[in-house]
C-alpha cells in the first residue's frame, strides 16, 4: 500500500525514460536506474556523472577513472511518455480495477502503463 501511495505522488519509477530539466545535463534523456522516494532523488543512466580518478587497489588493479551517476532531485526530471515521446505530466485513473498512468498531453492521452 505504502509503495502505491508513493508512486501516486511522484509518478516516476525504475526503467522509465526521463528528461533532465535543468543543470549540466539539461534536455538530455536517460533511463531511470533508481528512485529514492524517501530522499526524493532519482538516478538516471549516464546523467550527472561524476568521474573519479582511482588509484590501483585490490578491487581495481589498474586504477584509472570510474564513472558514477549521482542522484538528482526528483523535481529536476520529467517523464517522457513512451507513446508520444514527449516530456509530459501524468495523471492516473482506474482501468479494470487497476491504477494506470495516463499521459496528460492533449494530443496523446494514452495509458502509459499499470502502476
Ligand atoms: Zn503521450
Amino acid at each position: 500500500m505504502q509503495k502505491i501511495k508513493r508512486l501516486r505522488k511522484f509518478g516516476i519509477k525504475r526503467n522509465d525514460m526521463v528528461m533532465i530539466l535543468s543543470g549540466r545535463d539539461k534536455e538530455k534523456q536517460g533511463k531511470v536506474l533508481k528512485v529514492d522516494y524517501k530522499k526524493h532523488e532519482i538516478s538516471v543512466e549516464g546523467m550527472n556523472v561524476l568521474k573519479k580518478a582511482v588509484r590501483p587497489s585490490q578491487q581495481n588493479q589498474k586504477g584509472g577513472i570510474i564513472e558514477t551517476s549521482l542522484p538528482l532531485p526528483l523535481s529536476k526530471v520529467k517523464l517522457i511518455c513512451p507513446k508520444c515521446s514527449k516530456p509530459t505530466k501524468i495523471t492516473r485513473k482506474m482501468v479494470n480495477n487497476k491504477m494506470v498512468r495516463v499521459c496528460k498531453n492533449e494530443k496523446c492521452k494514452e495509458i502509459i502503463d499499470k502502476v
